[in-house]
């Protein structure tokens, strides 16, 4: 019975949730699924266990966040921050922290023991994250802390700003908002379906109907509407 209702739980959250602006994770993504997930097309359900996953790992945000609150050679400037209001992004960094010397941006990250285990440099995606932070928040570095979920050690990166990177992102979610105002699907990944993207799309069953290539949502929505939601 309450395993039923918890599954419940997760999954109506994860239901109709159409989206309405970029957030900071979108930025170097697959501009295809960022545009399913605008146009709230049928998708693949998370696994309830999985939706878990994901509040787990706030937990682990608040275990990370304990120590840093108490040790005298760091003070956390603040936690859980929005980046300034803007139309094209909205973000939230774990948290700022300062040496007493010089300010970084904390970006906290959980998997799992296999995945941490081989992590020998930062994500590309997470680096991307993090320079969005750092150049709304006009601060020249960042942190990235990994957390190994299993047995809770950690590894950590330093993440210089790199203003080209950032016009790169930021230039590619300009064009991705003017694909989604005119309703235009962008192109697949170019190493579809290889892509680590492509294995954990939720979108993976439309993008294989609608093949390669730019086409109009008007005319593709017709076909996934046969499809499973
Ligand atoms: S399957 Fe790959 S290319 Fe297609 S939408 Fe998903 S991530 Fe993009």
């Amino acid at each position: 019975m309450l395993r039923e209702l918890i599954d419940k739980f997760y999954l109506d959250r994860q239901k109709d949730k159409e989206q309405a602006h970029f957030y900071i994770t979108d930025a170097g993504r697959c501009g295809r699924a960022v545009f399913f997930k605008f146009k709230n097309a049928p998708r693949r359900e998370i696994e309830p266990n999985v939706l878990r996953l994901f509040d787990h790992g706030d937990y682990i945000h608040q275990l990370i966040m304990k120590p840093l609150l108490s040790i005298r050679e760091i003070h956390v400037v603040a936690s859980e921050i929005k980046i300034p209001p803007q139309e094209l992004v909205s973000g939230r960094a774990d948290a700022i922290i300062s040496d007493g010397k010089d300010l970084y941006v904390l970006d906290i990250k959980s998997m799992n023991s296999m995945i941490f285990r081989n992590l020998t440099e930062a994500k590309e995606e997470n680096i991307n994250q993090v320079q969005l932070y750092l150049h709304y928040f006009k601060i020249p570095r960042g942190i990235l802390l990994y957390v190994n979920k299993d047995n809770q050690e950690l590894k950590e990166f330093v993440v210089n700003y790199d203003k080209k990177r950032v016009l790169l992102l930021l230039d590619g979610l300009s064009k991705l908002k003017n694909k989604i105002e005119k309703n235009i699907i962008p192109d697949r990944l170019a190493d579809y379906p290889d892509n680590w993207q492509c294995q954990y799309c939720q979108f993976k069953a439309i993008c294989a109907l609608a093949n390669g290539g730019k086409l109009k949502w008007e005319d593709f929505k017709k076909k996934t509407e046969s499809q499973p939601r």
